[in-house]
């Protein structure tokens, strides 16, 4: 690999110590969260940041400076948490200590939470000579906190259609990106799916900046059909995108008839993909022709979106110099992130919690669920909370008709009869429907065969609410026991 193998010193900001008043905010943030803890109710991963952010503004600006090795922002609809879990993991196992927000708290509250947690009583970040900070950051927070956590280092997934309550049309937030962008004074390096036309024309904003673009070139995983769930993409030019492959939603090979404007050889790149129920067999190639490295690796997670999650995690790694043997071990030893394809084992079955919350993931997600071989049992869980997004309709544009009519599904959830219906027109007609999350776990758990598994797919909070029951059930910990 032409990278070399140490990460390279990062542009060294100007530093300075917090406030008084500053540390007075980092202190009195860390009681707050220490509270919430006591009261048993979440892991007060955005409480501290509320309060330290509530008493002093520019805390977040003062924080990014201090990770030696700078900031890395990962952004898109699906897949940030994963990504995040998966470059720290890269990061970890090349020597840097990753800073990061594990739990997907990823406004500005989250991440300074994620700091105050680490800081010590002066506001100073311990070792933050070996450190750097990872953080998701959501959609559209990103626009602001770009010029503020001023990152040497800007990931960018993917844009689908997800909660249109709250973030508007996806083209207004790659409008955001590009602004956020452009007001930065030095760009950062930008990371950027080449397979999304709305991620890939980020480039235009790089202003010299290093582009590492990343893509899928595996014909043998391009679906033979566009989706429900893909929205048309329009070229700048107006003229509406074609594809030589599709890989997901409006993610592929693409290309504008009008203006010849088309998608570029990605300089990492996945090929050979082997996609089985429950873990990926990838082989990545990090630059072409000659010249390419390859290496090929157990990714131990299901589907393409996490292949997708891996390469870009691999692709950010690469570009922050880290080198091909580092990436592969680090990928093929990582876990699951929180929530996502996290496995339990409860009541003598195998139970497997997948995220869904938009028509682009839940239909990645029934994808994973079509390779196995042996007949489903499924859990489908709906909420309509401000973070699942209360608009319940998105479940209509997702294709649910491609689950096996042989399956046994239970549908939970505040909203399980909207959701029992949409199973029900899809032909799976649903053996129980009850709102209840205990109560629907014993019902799916007592449908599934001894050894056999269990798949439990739920918005975000009904996640929530069914991974606390899975994991009590297994007895495994709370989620902040395993990252203070
Ligand atoms: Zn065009």
């Amino acid at each position: 690999m032409s990278a070399p193998a140490v990460l390279p010193a990062p542009v060294i900001l100007r530093r300075s110590p917090p406030t008084v008043r500053e540390r007075a905010a980092l202190l009195l943030g860390r009681s707050a969260r220490s509270i919430a803890r006591r009261l048993g109710r979440s892991g007060g991963t955005a409480i501290p940041g509320l309060v330290a952010g509530a008493l002093a503004p520019r805390l977040i600006e003062r924080l990014a400076l201090q990770p030696g090795h700078g900031v890395v922002t990962v952004t898109g609809t699906n897949g940030k948490t994963t990504t995040t879990h998966l470059l720290a993991a890269i990061l970890r196992a090349g020597g840097i200590e990753p800073l990061t927000n594990p739990s997907g708290s990823n406004l500005e509250r989250g991440l300074i939470a994620a700091y105050s947690g680490n800081v010590d009583s002066s506001g100073a970040l311990p070792d933050a000579g070996r450190r750097a900070g990872v953080f998701e950051v959501d959609e559209a927070a990103l626009a602001r906190l770009l010029p503020r956590l001023r990152p040497r280092m800007s990931v960018f997934l993917n844009l689908f259609r997800d909660q249109l309550d709250r973030y508007g049309e996806v083209d207004s937030v790659a409008e955001g990106w590009a602004r956020g962008l452009d007001e930065m004074r030095t760009p950062p390096t930008l990371v950027l799916n080449a397979d999304d036309p709305s991620i890939a024309l980020l480039a235009q904003h790089a202003r010299g900046a290093r582009v590492v673009s990343f893509g899928v070139d595996d014909d043998s995983v391009a679906l033979g059909h566009a989706e429900h769930a893909s929205d048309a993409r329009f070229c700048t030019c107006g003229s509406r995108f074609t594809y030589a492959a599709i890989y997901m939603g409006h993610v592929g090979r693409w290309h504008c008839p009008s203006c010849g404007r088309t998608r570029a050889t990605p300089e990492v790149s996945a090929r050979r993909i082997e996609l089985r129920e429950d873990s990926s067999t990838v082989e990545i190639a990090i630059g072409q022709g000659d010249a390419a490295e390859a290496f090929t690796f157990e990714l131990p997670l299901a589907g393409l979106y996490s292949v997708y999650n891996a390469l870009a995690a691999a692709a950010a790694a690469h570009a922050l110099g880290m080198n091909a043997g580092t990436i592969a071990s680090a990928l093929s030893e990582a876990g699951p992130a929180f929530g996502r394809q996290e496995r339990f084992e409860v009541a003598g079955r195998r139970a497997r919690l997948l995220l869904a919350k938009n028509p682009a993931g839940l239909n990645e997600v029934l994808r994973v669920l079509t390779v196995a071989e042996s007949p489903l049992t499924l859990l489908a869980m709906l909420n309509d909370g401000v973070q699942d997004g209360q608009d319940v309709s998105w479940i209509y544009d997702a294709d649910l008709e491609m689950l096996a009519t042989g399956a046994t599904v239970v549908c939970s959830g505040d909203r399980a009869d909207d959701l029992a219906l949409r199973f029900a027109l899809a032909g799976v007609t649903p053996v129980a429907v009850i709102a209840d999350t205990e109560r629907a776990l014993d019902a799916a758990l007592a449908r599934t065969p001894p050894g056999g598994r269990l798949d439990v797919i739920a918005t975000y909070t009904a996640m929530m609410d069914v991974r606390t029951a899975l994991a009590r059930r297994a007895g495994v910990g709370a989620y902040w026991e395993g990252n203070k």
